[in-house]
């Protein structure tokens, strides 16, 4: 079948409630020297890798969706992270979306995850590793109150807190994102080796995982990184600000689509010109 009628098929599929993007419609990696290029948020990937799905230090869940791609040094990340939990004994590290196979932007769910920098990891330690089916329909553990104040002592494990320290100690990671109440656990019950936090950041969600994102490979060179989080632990005052009655809230309306970067427009215009 053409890729055309491919992306028909897939449109149609979706009925009329969401049109995919272009991107949704690339279903194999550009190839090339891999590059992460633009912002999280709107960016591309060439020459993404897939995560190899049978390892024994993590499970893929939902390899339907085939969002197991990234760049090479987030697959090594992973495989580093599994490789240290499984040491340590924490449990099966349970891997959740990364990127579609050219990255860009989804038509729903994540506004990040564009470049292959991005993977969501699940705040759940499975001790016995999950059937095929498992993975496929994987029920996520919500960590949080009803009130969004506080972690549910009943589901929280220390293992837990030893992920997201180990994933936040690694020296590509740049930012981890965590629900507020998430990140006050650890400030609470870090003692006096607290400088890993720095990387822990508060945020929307991310009640049953935490968001990992890795800084800008040096050879991408139209990749572009944040600035680094705020100086400190980040469990003071900002923290606390998530807790006011008048928290900060999400951006309201209809998000603003930025233009793509150059690469990431060229990279479409190739792909759908070769059909
Ligand atoms: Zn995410």
């Amino acid at each position: 079948m053409k890729k055309w009628m491919l992306g028909l098929a897939a449109l149609m599929a979706s009925g009329s409630a969401l049109a995919l993007t272009p991107w949704q419609q690339i279903s194999h990696p550009v190839a090339g020297s891999a590059q992460a290029i633009g912002g999280f948020a709107n960016g591309c990937i060439i020459g993404a890798q897939p995560l190899p799905l049978n390892a024994a230090d993590y499970q893929v869940m939902r390899q339907d969706q085939r969002r197991y791609f990234g760049h090479p040094d987030l697959l090594a990340f992973i495989q580093r992270l599994g490789n240290q939990a499984s040491q340590q004994r924490l449990g099966t590290v349970l891997i959740g979306d990364m990127a579609m196979p050219a990255g860009g932007r989804f038509s729903s769910g994540h506004a990040s995850h564009q470049s292959g920098l991005d993977v969501d990891i699940w705040l759940q330690l499975p001790r016995q590793r999950w059937s095929s089916q498992q993975l496929l329909k994987p029920q996520p553990i919500d960590l949080v109150s009803g009130d969004g104040k506080r972690v549910r002592d009943s589901q929280w494990q220390p293992q837990i807190a030893s992920l997201i320290k180990l994933a936040a100690q690694d020296r590509e990671v740049t930012r981890i994102f965590v629900n507020p109440a998430i990140k006050q656990r650890l400030c609470d019950d870090a003692g006096s080796d607290r400088a890993w936090l720095h990387k822990v950041r508060p945020w929307f969600g991310h009640r049953a995982h935490m968001h990992v994102r890795l800084s800008c490979p040096p050879d991408s060179l139209e990749c572009k990184d944040q600035d680094p989080p705020p100086a400190g632990d980040g469990c003071g005052a900002e923290l606390a600000s998530w807790f006011e009655p008048h928290q900060p809230s999400a951006k309201p309306g209809k998000p603003v689509v930025p233009p793509l970067p150059p690469s990431c427009q060229a990279l479409l215009d190739n792909h759908f010109a070769a059909e």
